[in-house]
This record gives structure tokens, sequence and C-alpha cells, in this order.
């Protein structure tokens, strides 16, 4: 069943790659796993999925070590500054990189020669109950970062508002992808690096990949309804 729908995901993530394209490789499938508990997330692990996210640190830590040790992690929900320990012990990539203080938190308990790595979260919708930095404040926020060897970005990510029809969300895509490009022709501190797209979920996945996502995020096309 859930080998099934992996299978599926992946497919149609590989045929929306084509139709724009690209390679399938390029897009890394993130099983996000909230909500679910080890037994739904253990089969896919054994199937061979590597990549998993999840939410809430307190959910995730009771998870993560009775799942195998290979996965990897990474942390989509907005983060609280007392829980950077947590994350440089679990985690391997944070999507969600909203504020300076916590990049600071970050930055001062990252060994540094180990900086952690980063997407930060656009709030591109301009939603108030959203997290994520408006796009007017990334330039301020990159050339802080200068500042802050302990904290690397890779990329970027954004939530954009939910639409049932996922052509609805392709602007927001296309916009992410549009902040990339142009930040990328810009002189930016060395630890920035905009490579990562992180868009798309089990709505619009497809839509993310052909705008040209390299992280979906995809929950419920794998698991089914949350707590079901
Ligand atoms: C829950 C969640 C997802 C997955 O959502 P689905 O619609 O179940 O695929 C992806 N990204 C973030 C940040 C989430 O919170």
């Amino acid at each position: 069943m859930i080998e099934k729908r992996w299978a599926d995901v992946r497919r149609r993530i590989a045929a929306a790659a084509d139709r724009s394209g690209r390679k399938a490789e390029e897009i890394r499938l993130v099983a996000v796993g909230k909500g679910q508990g080890v037994e739904a997330l253990a089969p896919l692990a054994a199937a061979g999925q590597i990549d998993f996210g999840e939410n809430w640190m307190q959910e995730a830590q009771g998870k993560i070590p009775r799942l195998p040790r290979h996965l990897r992690w990474h942390f989509l929900g907005h983060l609280q500054r007392n829980k950077v320990k947590s994350l440089l012990a679990f985690f391997s990539l944070l999507h969600s990189l909203d504020s300076l203080p916590l990049a600071e938190e970050i930055s001062k308990r990252a060994a540094p020669q180990a900086p952690f790595p980063c997407l930060v979260e656009v709030n591109l919708g301009g939603e108030e109950q959203k997290s994520g930095l408006p796009e007017e404040a990334l330039p301020a926020f990159f050339t802080e970062l200068q500042r802050l060897p302990g904290v690397i970005v890779r990329g970027l990510m954004a939530i954009p508002p939910y639409a049932a029809d996922p052509e609805q969300t392709r602007p927001y895509f296309r916009r992410l992808a549009e902040l990339r490009r142009r930040f990328g022709a810009r002189a930016l501190p060395a630890n920035v690096r905009l490579t990562e797209l992180s868009m798309g979920m089990s709505n619009d996945f497809e839509v993310a990949v052909e705008e040209g996502a390299t992280l979906v995020r995809v929950g419920t096309a794998l698991f089914g309804p949350r707590g079901a």
C-alpha cells in the first residue's frame, strides 16, 4: 500500500520533470511524517525512502531514534530558538529559517567546521498568520548572514496560500524560482548559496516540479490523511 503510493508519487515527479525538460534526479522527495507514527514511517524507510520531514521537535525526537540511522531528517516547521540544540542533534536541513535571532542561535551552537544547512522561508503570500520572511527583507537578511559563519544557506522555501486548484499556486512557485535567479545573480556572502528550492506539497508538487522545485515535501499523498 505505502510502497504503491511511494512509487506513484515518484512516477508523477518524474513525469513532471520530463514535461519541463528536467531530470528526475534533480528532485528530492521529502516524506512528511508529521502526525504519523513510527509504524507508518518504517515501511517507507524499508522500501528505500531516505529523506523524511517533521514539523514538531517533540514528536520528531520521539520517532527518530526508533528508525534506521541512515535516514536524513528535514525540519519543516516554525522552530523556536530553545529547540536549536535538538535541531543540530537530529536534523540535516532546516527548511524554515525565518528570523535573524534563529540564525544567530544556530550559528552560535553549530561547530565552526560544520555550519548548519538551512533554507530561508519566504512568505510569498504576505499572510500574517504564516511564518517566513517577506521578500523585501531578503537582501538585508542575506547581508546579516555574513557575520554568522555557523549557518550555511542552501536555498529558499515557501508554503503558498492553499488553493484546491494547483494551477493557482503556480505563480507563487514561479515567484520563488525568480527570487532564486535574481539573488543568484548578485554578490552574496560566501555562506549563502541559492541552489535549492523547497516547494510543493501533496496537492501541487507536480506544478512545483515544473517550476523548478529541487525538494518537494509530500505527506498525505504518501501516508494518507493524518491521524487516520
Ligand atoms: C504538512 C506539511 C507538508 C506536507 O503536506 P501534505 O499536504 O500532507 O503533503 C509539507 N510542508 C510543510 C511545511 C508541512 O507542514
